[in-house]
């Protein structure tokens, strides 16, 4: 069999973490089994869906490295959706309701209140004739509900195991609005059905609506896919992720955190998973390891702190080759590689380069509040040249000289050379700010650079 599997995300909003997770996790998996990746936008709430969402889920994935073999849109079907509701329709599977709103939330509240699930009772099944007539010149048009079997519904997870439900435990869900548009439910099963997906990989919430999508593909005449749902992440206590890390989308770690893609990767690959989170530098090695059973249905815990630490560790893997262009964008095109080179163990996110930067070539504003310990301190600067060794020489020569040590000896140097009381190390900074550049610093000449 080959496998075709597909990544649908509606275009209500952007591309989010956990939306990240399914679809790389879903690319994954077919590229591991050689199979057809389907990017399904599953557009069906006209007034949510925007086309800058739809925009942002595609410039986020090809940012991601995630690439598809083909593309798909709800909207462009609704001829096909109509033909199939009429078939539900003919076979009495699809029936109308006219509740509003309001008294479908007065039902809810009222099972509630009574400690029962809140399960439509389908009352619509037994309404009269004159009833709907009535509800009919009162105006009120429908909306479509699918009528479960009250069976056993079961199916074998590929993460979860044997999953099993009660026909009777679900409400008949909603499948067409009161202007007999189609919803999400009926569209997916039947894009499903249609483009012969074959394994369905999506997040826990969407269990229960297995169970009903089970029994529709069932009523339009196929074999259900093959279902794997991966469990929601929660946060790095184990509580639900909160609202600005469950909010954060692709496009702020790109360009807000400023992150890798491949640390996102990194992380999202194999976070719940048996294997060992890592920094990879490219998909090829995921792709290889890649086992769908390896996932636990525990909730797996997400830690900006982890993704920070692969992000450096990705940086310290990156050849100067890999940013050239990346560091022109951001306007140091002057930057070389024996400067990359020098900083890059320093660094967690690619822009804090742009700090050694300016402090290696200027502007820089030096503070110096003891001139005459500055100026000795600049007489005793070892002649160039000078590589990472020359910080020590040189704070030996000055400790020798002037019996300072510790935050007196270097705190002064420090302000003086880069303007701050914190930043880049000046053991690697040294030699590329160079003798001149240093010396003027320290003597607070008049056209310090
Ligand atoms: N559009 C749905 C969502 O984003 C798709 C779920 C599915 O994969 O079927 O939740």
């Amino acid at each position: 069999m080959s496998v075709k599997v597909r990544f649908a995300p509606s275009p209500t909003g952007y591309l989010h973490a956990g939306n990240v997770r399914t679809a790389l996790i879903t690319w994954l998996f077919a590229r591991n089994q050689d199979g057809h990746y389907l990017l399904r936008i599953d557009d069906t709430d006209t007034e949510r869906s925007k086309t800058e969402y739809e925009e942002d889920i595609e410039s986020s994935l090809i940012w991601l490295g995630l690439d598809w073999d083909e593309k798909a849109r709800q909207r462009d079907r609704m001829d096909r959706y109509q033909e199939l509701i009429q078939k539900l329709k003919d076979d009495g599977r699809l029936y109308p309701c006219y509740e509003t709103p309001e008294e479908l939330a007065l039902k809810r509240k009222t099972l509630l209140a009574r400690g029962l699930p809140p399960i439509y009772d389908r009352a619509a099944l037994g309404m009269s004739d004159e009833q709907r007539e009535k509800y009919e010149s009162q105006g009120r048009k429908p909306h479509w509900r699918f009528k479960l079997d009250h069976a056993p519904i079961q199916w074998d997870d590929l993460v979860r195991g044997p999953v099993q439900f009660q026909g009777q435990d679900l409400s008949d869900p909603v499948l067409l609005r009161e202007d007999g548009s189609p919803l999400y439910h009926l569209c997916s099963v039947i894009d499903d059905m249609d483009y012969h997906i074959t394994h369905v990989v999506r997040g826990e919430d969407h269990v229960s609506n297995t169970a009903a999508h089970i029994q529709m593909f069932e009523a339009l005449g196929v074999v259900p896919p093959l279902f794997a749902h991966l469990p929601m992440i929660s946060d790095k206590d184990g509580g639900k992720l909160s609202k600005r890390l469950g909010s954060m989308s692709a496009r702020d770690f790109r360009d807000t955190e400023k992150l890798e893609p491949m640390a996102i990767v990194s992380l999202l690959a194999r976070l719940g998973s048996a294997d060992p989170i890592a920094p990879f530098t490219s998909l090829a090695p995921l792709v290889e390891s890649f086992d769908i059973s390896k996932f636990s249905k525990g909730s797996p815990k997400f830690d900006m702190d982890e993704l920070l630490r692969l992000n450096e560790k990705i940086i310290h893997q990156t050849s100067f080759d890999d940013v050239t262009v990346r560091l022109a964008q951001m306007g140091v095109p002057d930057l070389d590689e024996s400067f990359w080179n020098a900083v890059r163990p320093n660094l967690t996110k690619l822009e804090d380069v742009l700090e050694w930067w300016r402090v290696a070539n200027g502007p820089v504003e030096p503070v110096v509040e003891d001139p005459s310990y500055a100026e000795q301190a600049a007489t005793l600067l070892p002649p160039e040249p000078w590589d990472d060794q020359t910080w020590k020489l040189w704070t030996d020569r000055i400790k020798e000289q002037t019996g300072r040590k510790g935050k007196d000896l270097f705190m002064p140097l420090r302000l003086a050379l880069s303007g701050m009381a914190h930043g880049p190390e000046l053991a690697t900074l040294l030699p590329l700010i160079g003798s001149e550049k240093a010396k003027n610093r320290l003597i607070r000449h008049k056209k310090a650079a």
